[in-house]
């Protein structure tokens, strides 16, 4: 018998099956998606590598073909469904198989099992009193105090029994030679969810979820399946829907995964879960111990949880009999990968649910455009939820012009409505949110005389104060000391321009000092559950006000809270990114939706410089359906995603010149294969960040209406770089409708 082995190594010349002769004594034993240790290269090199096929026939030279050493014990099978799903997304996305093959395998390592201990009595009760005599009479101690222990409890934790009763293991040992009681373990599974009770809780679907459930049920009890996009507006109840769904599934003797953006995979969300589900749900993430995760992982395996809760990776539990993935916040960017294969959840978990026959429900409040273009032309099925589920109105949103502010002498951050809404809110003792959408904005060192910005002599990114004193570069930790003139003018007018979330807090404390203010931005969360303490801090009603960035706006909800402000809705407006648009409007909308979720109605302020911009202007009226009919005409003028795909092929090289020579041989091997009506090439441009730690960055872009066309010119690409050694010192990645223009 013969194995085909993916080889672990990094090189992507290496990227092919190997086969490999199975010997005799591992026929047995041997599975498709183990790990196996083989002799590798010219010198036989112990390598490990995955077996991703087994056959009876060889396909090479049957004198050259190698022998598999053994399997490697400590590590974790990949399932054979998700093996598929790994090629699935080397195609779709680039990079090698192995790259793919440790996507799906999120946790690699066996970990130690879990046991517990337990001494159980073997003796009846009349010969237990009777043996118990015995010791006595001997004056041997320690066997007599457990055996009347156990004569009171028939089986003792072996732990208890050592440090309640001091009792020594050869005394347990001793019992267990004169057949009176024995030493017994089992294992048990690291539970990281602390568990409450289940409660049957039954609500009453408003008309809008229950049309949801029923279209999506008549479609899956019938054995159809497919995508459903859920929008509703934040406090719809769309959690209630994925619950019920899940439930429903789960009924069938069928497993869901549910994916949540981990910032917003919460204590409180989790127990929702948890109270429909009991200790058949589980969670994933990322500050679970290697111990936990795997348990998780092989509960999962084994059927012993139906639902299991997670970040993005989550998506490859190896569930036995997949029935359901959820994404909730589908529009979150935390969904796309940001190493190698740059795979996104939506469509790998599409993927899946092909291969195994399952539902996929993503849902939002503000879908992405992607899904919602997707939704109105075929693909996937709309369900909407257009009402909070009780009643709740939406906030009352004002939008205030900061050029106007300035124009009547308001030199404050805060705006003259949103400092009054604040006033009013402490005196009534409500709650208020401040935000500061930071995104695609750096605090920058410049001078006010003459404009120039101190930049990182190593990465072309702007350098910023540290609380050390130092300026520093975010991306390579390049430091130098404090200028205090401008080395271009020589002006003393330098200094570093930001509204940090720090400086508001300072400003807030200033005009309101006896208002209790919280501040959660990535200096106050560094530690762990900083996050959650101060969430629950607020939540809890020990603050006035919370100040923080978009980490603030997800997911939480404070009953309490009647007042929102944005303070410069344009940060992430102008971001150099086709999407910034799109998520301006998905910021803004979850910020105005933290207003009011209480009883009392809510009021948001939106101050910004562009009070005229459709995201803006939509957001502010909680109209999504004007948003995406602004957007997806842009989109379809400018021809970006989704209605049209794109393909980033980023290259890096630390010498600039073979760099240079290296894009044009690139762009012009990739403009003679593709083509020519439909597909366009554009760049090469240096990105943003044209240079990280002194290796020089380049990217080409290429633009076609059809996703398979874009996929072959990808292939034709790699392989071109693979025999063409003038690559050897470039590095290169793909990246398909990516995230952020680089
Ligand atoms: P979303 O996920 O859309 O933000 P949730 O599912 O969190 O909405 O619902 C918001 C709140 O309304 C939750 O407290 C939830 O328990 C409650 N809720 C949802 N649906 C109903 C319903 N049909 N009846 C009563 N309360 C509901
Ligand atoms: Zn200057
Ligand atoms: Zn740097």
């Amino acid at each position: 018998m013969f194995a085909d082995i993916i080889v672990d190594i990094k090189h992507e010349k290496l990227d092919k099956i190997f086969q490999y002769r199975i010997p005799e004594r591992l026929e047995q034993e041997l599975n498709v998606g183990m790990e196996v240790i083989i002799p590798f290269g010219k010198g036989n090199r112990q390598t490990k590598g995955y077996v991703t096929g087994i056959s009876g026939t060889c396909n090479y030279d049957l004198s050259k073909v190698k022998e598999i050493l053994d399997i490697s014990r400590n590590s974790v099978e990949i399932e054979a469904k998700l093996i598929a799903l790994a090629a699935w997304m080397k195609e779709h996305y680039g990079g090698t198989m192995i790259q793919a093959l440790k996507t799906v395998l999120p946790i690699k390592q066996k970990e130690n099992a879990k046991v517990k201990k337990y001494v159980r009595l073997l003796l009846d009760k009349e010969t237990g009193e009777r043996q118990l005599h015995y010791y006595l009479e001997k004056n041997q101690k320690a066997r007599a105090r457990l055996l009347a222990a156990l004569l009171d409890d028939t089986v003792i934790e072996y732990e208890l029994v050592t440090k309640k009763l001091n009792i020594t293991l050869s005394v347990v040992r001793a019992l267990e030679e004169q057949g009176v009681a024995v030493l017994e373990s089992e294992q048990v599974y690291r539970n990281p969810v602390k568990s409450k009770k289940r409660e049957e809780r039954r609500i009453a679907f408003t008309e809008e979820q229950d049309i949801a459930i029923e279209s999506f049920w008549k479609d899956y009890s019938r054995d159809i399946r497919g995508t459903y996009l859920v929008h509703g507006v934040t406090g719809s109840g769309k959690t209630e829907v994925y619950i019920e769904m899940i439930r429903r599934v789960v009924g069938q003797g069928k497993q869901a995964i549910v994916l949540i953006p981990e910032i917003a995979l919460t204590y409180q969300t989790v127990m929702r879960f948890y109270r429909c589900f009991g200790d058949r749900v589980s969670i994933m993430n990322s500050r679970l111990s290697a111990g936990e995760r795997y348990d998780q992982m092989i509960r999962a395996k084994d059927g012993g949880v139906d639902v299991m809760i997670g970040p993005r990776s989550a998506l490859f539990t190896p569930f036995p009999n997949l029935g359901l993935i959820v994404i909730d916040e589908e529009h979150e960017a935390t969904y796309k990968s940001e190493q190698v294969p740059r795979y996104h959840a939506r469509e790998t978990a599409q993927a899946r649910a092909e291969m195994e026959n399952a539902s996929v429900i993503l849902g939002s409040a503000t879908p992405s455009l992607e899904a919602m273009y997707r939704a109105r032309n075929g693909g996937y099925r709309l369900l909407e939820l257009k009402n909070r589920s009780r009643m709740q109105e939406m906030a009352q949103v004002y939008t205030v012009d900061l050029r106007q502010e300035l124009k009547d002498g308001n030199r404050s951050i805060l705006s003259r409505k949103l400092q009054e809404l604040l006033a009013d809110r402490l005196e009534k003792k409500e709650q208020a949110m401040l935000f500061l959408n930071r995104r695609g904005y750096a605090g920058f060192i410049s001078c006010r005389e003459c404009g120039h910005v101190l930049k990182c002599p190593h990465c072309d990114v702007s350098l910023s104060y540290h609380r050390n004193g130092k300026m520093v570069c975010h991306y390579c930790g390049y430091e130098e000391p404090k200028v205090q003139r401008c080395p271009e003018c020589g002006s003393k007018y330098i200094g570093e321009f930001r509204a940090g979330t720090q400086q508001i807090e300072e400003i807030v404390k200033q005009q309101f000092p006896r208002a209790r203010i919280l501040r959660m931005d990535m200096d106050t969360t560094r530690e762990k559950d900083g996050h959650e303490k101060i969430l629950s801090a607020f939540a809890n009603e020990e603050a006035d006000i919370l100040v923080g960035t978009q980490m603030i706006v997800k997911g939480h909800d404070f009953p309490n809270v009647t007042l929102v402000g944005v303070l410069a809705a344009d940060m992430s407006l102008y971001s150099d990114d086709y999407r910034s648009g799109e998520r301006t409007f998905q910021l803004l909308t979850q910020a105005v939706g933290r207003a009011g979720r209480g009883r009392k109605k809510g009021e948001a302020v939106i101050q910004t410089y562009s009070p005229e911009h459709y995201s803006i202007v939509s957001a502010a009226n909680q109209d999504y359906a004007a948003f995406y009919e602004e957007e997806i005409q842009y989109r379809k003028l400018m021809g970006y995603p989704p209605v049209e795909n794109l393909m980033a092929v980023l290259i890096s090289c630390e010498n600039e010149a073979l760099l240079e020579t290296g894009c044009r041989y690139l762009k012009e091997f990739a403009q003679r294969i593709s083509p020519k009506e439909t597909m366009q090439v554009i760049g090469p441009a240096s990105p943003g960040i044209g240079k990280i730690n002194d290796v020089y960055r380049k990217v080409i872009y290429l633009k076609d209406e059809n996703y398979d066309t874009l996929i072959k010119v990808k292939n034709g690409l790699e392989q071109y770089i693979e025999v063409n050694s003038g690559f050897r010192k470039m590095r290169v990645q793909f990246d398909f409708n990516p995230m952020n223009i680089f």
